[in-house]
């Protein structure tokens, strides 16, 4: 079963940068101030690279660059626990897991639907709640998260990742996308009263033809993106029957069609090319909204990083996205949410694009519910039939390479000399128990413990 994906091994670097004489002196202040290096203990560690658990490995960190320094190969006896060690012995270990697809600005459309959240939500509650998400995300083992747009909140989510990076408050890693690119009225919340200038906040950037295109990728990548996410697909004609509630689509008119809402393309195959080639002038992923076979295929072919959803790839669709190499981030939580009976079909087709060995990785579109529940996908990952080392991969390394690998400048989602020191240990055996994956006994970020033994410890 395991031999239809090659093991995969991290893309080379490009050559180290040698580090500055001011770099080494801000590290040698930050070491006066910080505990000196220390080792995490381990009995069992899982490698999504060999998906392998392996046993009996101390991990040496160093507080001042929150990297991995060295990693021992021990034998039970002769460990000595020093004073300032962390002793995970007994815990089943696992690098900090990655959502893939996030928005923190969002919470659970159960309470709130996005018109609702970006009209009438004031700005500072939106970024309160955020924080809050954050803090949810960080106790359920999210090391990462790769944020997919703000949502109405213009910039505000690299700001906040800033904010995270400097120590203000605490959270996974973020990668953000600010503001999402969209051909013009192609991503937008549509309402009927325009009267008196009613409006619902921009969520998109509206950019369409060559110019326009690179000058959003531009703008994008001044606002400090981390990755330049666009609609290849959306629901644009929505408003030939008026939804009830924008998303989940709800439709206001007594007899709609069988299919009210579809998704249409938004851009051309050279409209796509250019952005893709824009965003990798300045090494910056690109990740695709496509939900459609025609969306999927353009998106594919103009080489973006990660294709988002793809919820109604045929197999001539997904031969197509292995061909090019790209990621799947197929949102089955919020598809669970949305599809009803046709989200069997969705599960198919991620145990299809598995089996045809494309890299998939967990990403739940976390935000439209609720934030700290991310361990969902990987869940549904397993449900669509994938093994379960394959999904903890997913939920990990994978989650790397869908933040760009080597172009994040940090190596994490795996264990090893040169990684951030991203460790999350869970009580019980996954392999044993699913649940187990739900009981977060153990989170370290970037060298820093952020819950022992099952308790917040800030
Ligand atoms: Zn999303």
């Amino acid at each position: 079963m395991d031999t239809c994906c090659s093991v995969p091994r991290p893309p080379k670097p490009a050559a180290p940068v040698p580090q500055s004489k001011a770099e080494a002196g801000r590290l040698d202040r930050l070491r006066e101030m910080l505990p000196p290096p220390f080792t995490v203990h381990t009995s069992l560690v899982f490698n999504p690279i060999t998906l392998e658990f392996d046993e009996d490995l101390s991990l040496r960190i160093d507080p001042a660059t929150g990297l991995i320094t060295k990693i021992i190969k021990n034998s039970k006896d002769i460990i000595k626990v020093e004073k300032g060690d962390i002793d995970l012995r007994g815990k089943i270990v696992l690098p900090g897991f990655v959502d893939a697809h996030t928005h923190i600005f969002l919470h659970s459309y159960d309470e709130a639907d996005i018109a609702k959240q970006t009209r009438d939500e004031s700005f500072v509650e939106r970024i309160l709640r955020a924080t809050n998400h954050c803090v949810s995300a960080l106790l359920a083992g999210y090391t990462t998260y790769r944020d997919l747009g703000s949502e109405g909140m213009e910039d505000a989510d690299a700001n906040f990742r800033d904010a995270i990076n400097r120590g203000i408050i605490v959270g996974p890693r973020l990668f953000v996308a600010t503001k999402v690119l969209a051909s013009v009225a192609g991503v937008m919340t549509h309402t009927e009263n325009k009267i008196g200038g009613t409006r619902i906040p921009d969520t998109s950037e509206a950019c369409d033809g060559e110019v326009e295109i690179r000058k959003a990728v531009r703008r994008r990548l001044g606002m400090g993106c981390d990755v330049v996410k666009f609609f290849a697909d959306y629901r644009k004609r929505v408003m030939r029957f008026p939804p009830a509630t924008p998303h989940p689509y709800l439709s206001s008119v007594m007899f709609p069609p069988d299919i009210p809402n579809p998704d249409v393309v938004l851009y051309t195959q050279e409209e796509v090319n250019v952005l893709c080639e824009e965003a990798k002038n300045a090494d910056c992923p690109v990740a695709a909204h496509c939900a459609t076979n025609r969306a999927v295929q353009m998106a594919a072919k103009a080489g973006v990083n990660t294709l988002e959803h793809c919820y109604w790839c045929d197999l001539e669709t997904l031969a197509i996205v292995k061909e090019n190499n790209c990621i799947m981030v197929p949102t089955l939580t919020i598809a669970e949410n949305l599809f009803g009976t046709n989200f069997q079909a969705i599960l198919k087709k991620t145990y299809n694009a598995w089996r045809m060995g494309i890299n998939q990785a967990c990403g739940g579109d976390t935000g439209t519910f609720n934030h700290g529940q991310n361990i969902r996908e990987a869940e549904l990952f397993i449900e669509a039939g994938i093994p379960l080392t394959h999904t903890l991969r997913s939920l990990t390394f994978n989650g790397w390479l869908a933040c760009g690998g080597h172009s994040c400048g940090r190596k994490f989602g795996w264990i090893g000399e040169g990684c951030a020191a991203d460790i999350v240990a869970l009580n019980r055996d996954p392999r044993e128990d699913l649940t187990a994956l739900r009981d977060i006994s153990f989170v370290m970020k970037d060298g820093r413990v952020y819950k022992k033994e099952g308790k917040k410890t800030f």
